[in-house]
């Protein structure tokens, strides 16, 4: 037997790290896994290239634990190490990586560490986060090597000693501390496994799993296929994950069941996906998805998993793709992506920089690809990616200006525009004298239906903008498209809204104006609605409701927040506008029975409230009652 002392020069090294980790204990499975995968990878590599010659066999990875002995064991049948390499390997270099961890953060607040720690990858020497004493059983692949067993309790000295192993490859046995018992669980390991290794490429067993299987050309009592329950190695990966296999030899098909195992509670499909398979400037493959929209985008986000040679990281991407990006579904996977270090110094690394603006003209290319090529699909669609479309314009200029090509708008009538297409086909009828292009658009086609029938026929176009994003949206259109200004098909009454040169002249006369608006005023609550009178055509609506667009634009703003919350709490606002060319204004104005002029002021005030959705309570009861006593 040998003695020996690791070769640190820190002090207690131990304890600091166990301190500092605390949160993310569990990532030991994670490191001594990755070393079995890559101790097995290396001996594939040497036998292809005929430097082993020996037989591979299995090469699956056991993990076993021991909840009596306390003990989790990590088995593998790679290259193994001889005496010198547990000497050099473990002892001089895991432990170095361990000895500058503590210095870089030694002096730190423990919060200021736990920030940079994010996933400082340990190695090997993670176990001592766990266990209280690690052995390592291993023997070499080259021959005539003997086996060794390497021991170490959480201080700096170690022995090594000579035994009798039978297969080549090593076993990591923790003896777990009794702060770490926790991990002695058969579903929290199989939960970790699931987490860290689910695609790793080298197969991973974690005890047995009963399943049912058909019996070839045997049939039950009933005539069905037999079954038999058979108890069958639990592999807990997929060795072979969509993303390392090359999109020509994938179907549809694949990519639908791939989404389904990332996200088993997921059963909505995907709308469509995005190969990345990129070798220059950096390493990166993945598949991203765009998902089925939900109401709340925060729900959303957040679900594309990090992977680093099929180890999973993270799953949170924030910082490491662009914002809008964080809405699709999907793993990414780069050895290039600096792993090892803080989230902060992630997000300033100019490799994830690129990687970052590269994952966005790949989604660009792929919206544009779809859209040139599959027009009719891409409009199918496009209530569902919009979102991601406006969400990206928004926040990436440089996604902006790829898109604009792309994004669509639709109209009532469920036709679809490009930017440049809608500007075309409305910009003859619907300037303003101003020369303005107007866009009018309702966020709700039910409630604004009567509002929309009226610029219909006034041979108008209306634009449906009713999603999450689409008022921000309308704030980004505005200033890229030139002299185009949008307003809410109900923001004024429709001569005013695309006001034309020549006005329809007024039926009454000033003298008659004055005396109307009170008989109007008097009905209403003052606080909330303005009278406003206008000369509008004969055949339109005698009264109607209308809120200035500027008005809604400022609530909208408030209610995301928009350093003008105090218009929040703010009333809604509305005019009250009288048709004064409607041959029922002039009856009114003429009725010399108070009671009955203020009874047909009532009523038309409180159909165009109706129309608005505005009728309510007490209010809309004396409407029925009204209606009824007019009826009889
Ligand atoms: P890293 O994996 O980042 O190199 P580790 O501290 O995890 O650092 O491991 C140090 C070294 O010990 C590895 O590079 C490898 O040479 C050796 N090693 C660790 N685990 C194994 C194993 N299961 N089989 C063979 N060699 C191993």
């Amino acid at each position: 037997m040998q003695k020996g002392k690791i070769n640190v020069q820190t002090e207690n090294i131990f304890p600091i790290i166990k301190k500092f980790l605390y949160s993310d204990h569990e990532i030991f499975l994670r490191e001594l896994i990755s070393n079995a995968v890559d101790a097995s990878q290396k001996l594939k590599t040497l036998s292809a290239l005929g430097k082993f010659k020996g037989e591979l066999g299995d090469l699956t990875i056991q993990i076993t634990f021991d909840k009596e002995n306390k003990t989790i064991t990590i088995s593998d049948k790679g290259i193994g190490m001889t005496a010198e390499e547990v000497e050099k390997y473990i002892n001089q270099i895991a432990f170095s990586g361990a000895e500058e961890f503590v210095e870089k953060y030694k002096g730190k607040s423990e919060a200021d560490a736990h920030a940079l720690i994010g996933h400082f990858g340990l190695g090997f020497y993670s176990s001592f986060m766990v266990a209280k004493e690690v052995e390592i059983h291993t023997k070499s692949y080259t021959t005539g090597s003997k086996a060794v067993k390497w021991l170490c309790d959480g201080s700096p000295e170690y022995t090594l000693t000579e035994i009798t192993k039978k297969e080549r490859g090593t076993d990591i046995i923790l003896h777990i501390a009794e702060d770490s018992e926790a991990f002695l669980e058969e579903h929290k390991l199989l939960d970790l496994l699931k987490k860290y290794c689910k695609f790793l490429p080298i197969p991973i067993q974690f005890g047995m799993e009963k399943t049912w299987e058909k019996v070839e050309g045997e049939k039950d009592e009933k005539g069905n296929d037999k079954s038999i329950e058979v108890e069958k190695p639990r592999i807990i990966n997929n060795t072979k994950p969509l993303w390392t296999i090359k999109p020509s030899e994938l179907t549809d098909e694949d990519y639908s069941k791939f989404y389904h195992e990332l996200y088993p509670y997921t059963f909505d499909e995907p709308l469509f996906n995005i190969h990345l398979n990129v070798d220059y400037p950096f390493n990166l493959t993945g598949i991203l998805y765009f998902p089925k929209v939900k109401k709340n985008l925060e729900v959303q986000k957040d679900k594309i998993q990090l992977y680093c040679n099929q180890v999973f990281v993270t799953d949170s991407v924030e910082g490491i793709v662009p914002d809008f990006l964080t809405l699709l579904h999907g793993v990414l996977d780069s050895p290039d992506i600096p792993l090892n270090v803080s989230r902060s110094y992630l997000q300033s690394d100019a490799n994830v920089k690129k990687i970052s603006s590269h994952i966005t003209k790949k989604v660009a290319d792929k919206l544009e690809d779809i859209f040139k090529n599959k027009r009719e699909e891409f409009e199918s669609k496009w209530d569902d990616i919009k979102v991601f479309i406006e969400y990206g314009m928004i926040t990436e200029e440089k996604f902006a200006e790829r898109a604009e090509k792309f994004c669509l708008l639709k109209n009532t009538d469920g036709k679809f525009f490009t930017l440049e297409a809608y500007k075309e086909s409305v910009k003859d009828i619907q300037t303003d004298k101003d020369k303005k292009i107007v866009y009018l658009y309702t966020n709700n086609v039910e409630d604004q239906h009567g509002y929309i029938q009226l610029a219909k026929d006034k041979g108008y176009d209306v634009l449906v903008m009713d999603g999450v994003l689409d008022s921000h949206f309308i704030n980004l259109m505005e200033r890229k498209l030139e002299n185009t200004t949008f307003v809410r098909v109900d923001a004024d009454t429709i001569e005013k809204l695309i006001k034309k040169d020549e006005e329809i002249p007024s039926k009454l006369s000033d003298a008659e104006k004055e005396k109307l608006k009170p008989i109007f005023e008097k009905n209403v609550e003052k606080t909330k609605f303005t009278i406003v009178l206008e000369s509008m055509s004969e055949t339109d609506q005698p009264v109607l409701i209308t809120q200035p667009e500027f008005m809604r634009r400022m609530k909208d703003m408030s209610a995301i927040g928009g350093g003008m919350s105090y218009m929040g709490s703010m009333p809604d606002m509305y005019n009250l506008v009288v048709n004064i060319n409607h041959p029922l204004i002039g009856q009114i104005l003429n009725n010399t029975d108070e009671n009955n002029q203020n009874e047909t002021v009532k009523q038309l005030t409180d159909l165009a409230l109706l129309s608005q959705n505005l009728l309510k309570g007490e209010a809309l009861t004396e409407f029925i009652k009204r209606s009824v006593q007019i009826i009889k």
